[in-house]
């Protein structure tokens, strides 16, 4: 670590000051606070390398989301009743490419929920080295326990105001929590049934019969997993015979579940919001994907289908479980600072994140300064959009490629990350710090693009 100049205090003040700015100008958006707090906090050396960056208020333009679309979603439920959502869509930076990024249906979703994820997603689709810009949406509906039918009939309702602001050189959206391939398959049908459009490329995750593209399920958690791989070689190890804990039980916890296993670890969880499943012999994944991809049921039914070897712990923590990897895969802030010094204890020696932002702040500072190799999501998750992308040049050339090519297309993609990372943390005197390695190199893409193109 370099010591600290005068340049460098001002610079960190000038953040700081900036960071207060955006937290007064966007009251009421904690996740949003958090994300840009953790980005500014790297940045320092690069403004002080690149005082242009400063003078052209770069970051300023980056925080402020290019446009904001917020909308009512009218639908009417089994029963008959009306039922009334919100929608949102962040289109947040297009300097590299059409606004790319899932759509969220959960609950929890507001417009800090949704500005923290687009903000994120700026520098992960940079990092890709991919042309495509940044953005998020989704709504506060909750499809769980809601029949194929309500589900259908919302997607219809949410799509009939979105699709205005979408097109494939426009914005790209694609799946997140609560939004999977049924999902997505009923708002594409919307999309073409409005626009009277043939147009694949407006939408990514899609079914692989009508414009999909094969790998693209498996391909955050695989993702993640070849980006862990990637951190153990660089300090002589590998997975073979590690043991591995999983949150969540979505689509990015199993396919990291089902990637650690073909590598040889021996995967101990996975959870969902009522609990937790620890599995000692070790996950039966044809088990869990029929419960969770067929039936729709919860992980308790897993535990109880299983028998012997797995128990279901109502409550608690995944990270109470000892592990040599940990892979939170469900959502925000779900490994706290106390989970991060079980984890700790319990002898982990790589965090990898396949969902966006799990870790808190506390929780990173903990790992890092144990020196456990630490995966931010804007690098370890990248691999999802990453093969949207390549979903997107298929749909363009109007041709689809077979597994193994955008397998081997999306570990390319994963070393590339990883090295880019590592080598820019390195090159800023960060060394191992991948947190600060992926958003300096995020940034950089980001705003020599935003500076070529002048002032908008
Ligand atoms: P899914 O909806 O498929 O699964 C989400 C899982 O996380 C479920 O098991 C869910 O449990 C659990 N979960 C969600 N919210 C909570 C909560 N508040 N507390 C505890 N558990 C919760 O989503 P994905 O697997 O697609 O997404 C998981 C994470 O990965 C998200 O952070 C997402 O942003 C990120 N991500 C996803 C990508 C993708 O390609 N899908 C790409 C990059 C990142 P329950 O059913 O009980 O709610």
């Amino acid at each position: 670590m370099p010591s600290t100049t005068t340049t460098e205090r001002t610079t960190t003040a000038w953040l700081a000051a900036l960071e207060q700015r955006i937290e007064r100008r966007d009251p009421g958006e904690p996740e949003f606070h958090q994300a840009v707090r953790e980005v500014l906090e790297t940045l320092a050396p690069v403004f002080d390398a690149r005082p242009e960056l400063r003078e052209a208020r770069v970051m300023e333009r980056i925080a402020e989301p290019e446009r904001q679309i917020l909308f009512r979603v009218v639908w009417q439920d089994d029963q008959g009743r009306t039922q009334v959502n919100r929608g949102f869509r962040v289109e947040f930076n297009s300097a590299l490419g059409p606004y790319k990024g899932g759509l969220r249906f959960h609950p929890s979703v507001n417009l800090g929920i949704v500005k923290f994820l687009g903000f994120e997603q700026i520098f992960k689709n940079a990092l890709t080295g991919l042309g495509i810009g940044g953005g998020k949406g989704g709504s506060d509906f909750d499809p769980r326990g809601r029949s194929d039918a309500e589900v259908m009939r919302f997607c219809q309702a949410f799509m009939t105001e979105l699709h205005r602001h979408l097109g494939e050189n426009t914005d790209v959206p694609a799946g997140d929590i609560g939004v999977g391939g049924r999902e997505i398959g009923y708002l594409f049908g919307q999309y073409r049934r409005i626009t009277n459009r043939w147009e694949a490329g407006v939408l990514t995750g899609k079914g692989i019969g009508w414009g999909g593209s094969q790998t693209r399920t498996e391909a955050t958690g695989y993702g993640n997993v070849l980006f862990t791989s990637e951190m153990l070689k660089v300090r002589g190890e590998d997975l073979e015979g590690q043991r591995v804990t999983v949150s969540g039980s979505g689509n990015v916890a199993i396919y990291t579940a089902e990637k650690a296993q073909a590598l040889g670890a021996h995967v101990l969880t996975v959870s969902d919001s009522g609990g937790y499943v620890i599995d000692e012999k070790g996950l039966d994944l044809e088990l869990l994907k029929q419960i969770k991809e067929v039936e729709r049921g919860r992980v308790s039914d897993y535990a109880e289908r299983r028998g012997g070897s797995a128990r279901y712990i109502t409550g608690g923590s995944v990270w109470d479980v000892p592990s040599d990897v940990a892979l939170p895969s469900a959502t925000q802030n779900e490994l706290t600072e106390a989970d991060a010094l079980n984890l700790v204890r319990g002898g982990v020696k790589a965090v990898s994140e396949g969902a966006n932002m799990p870790t808190t702040p506390e929780a990173v500072r903990v790992l890092q300064a144990a020196g456990v190799a630490f995966g931010p999501g804007k690098a370890a998750n990248a691999g999802g959009v990453a093969t949207s992308a390549l979903e997107m040049s298929q749909n363009a050339a109007r041709t689809s490629w077979p597994f193994e090519r955008v397998e081997e297309e999306l570990a390319g993609v994963m070393r590339r990350i990883h090295d880019t990372a590592y080598e820019t943390a390195e090159r800023y005197g960060r060394s191992g710090d991948y947190v600060a390695g992926a958003n300096l190199a995020g940034f950089e893409r980001v705003a020599d693009a935003m500076l070529a193109q002048g002032l908008i």
